[in-house]
């Protein structure tokens, strides 16, 4: 996924931050039904900003409601 540096974009429906570019590469394929609808905005405009992952020094990216913590792609790959 996007260097998180560059995202410029960010999509409420994945909650993942995106450049322009992979946003275009996914939300622009009109084949995929999943993504079409999504709520594409400013990554400025990103509802909250979840910090760094303690763990993995990687931009926490994804929000469990559940657990109120936040996570990024290392610990959801990894299923932390
Ligand atoms: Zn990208
Ligand atoms: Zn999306
Ligand atoms: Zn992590």
């Amino acid at each position: 996924m996007c260097d998180p540096e560059q995202a410029t974009l960010y999509c409420k429906n994945d909650k993942i931050y995106f450049c322009e570019e992979c946003s275009e590469k996914i939300h622009g394929n009109r084949d995929n039904a999943f993504f079409i609808g999504h709520d594409v905005v400013d990554a400025r405009e990103a509802p909250l900003d979840y910090g760094l992952c303690s763990e993995h020094k990687r931009k926490n990216e994804y929000y469990n409601y559940s657990t109120a913590r936040a996570y990024c792609i290392v610990c959801v790959v990894e299923g932390a």
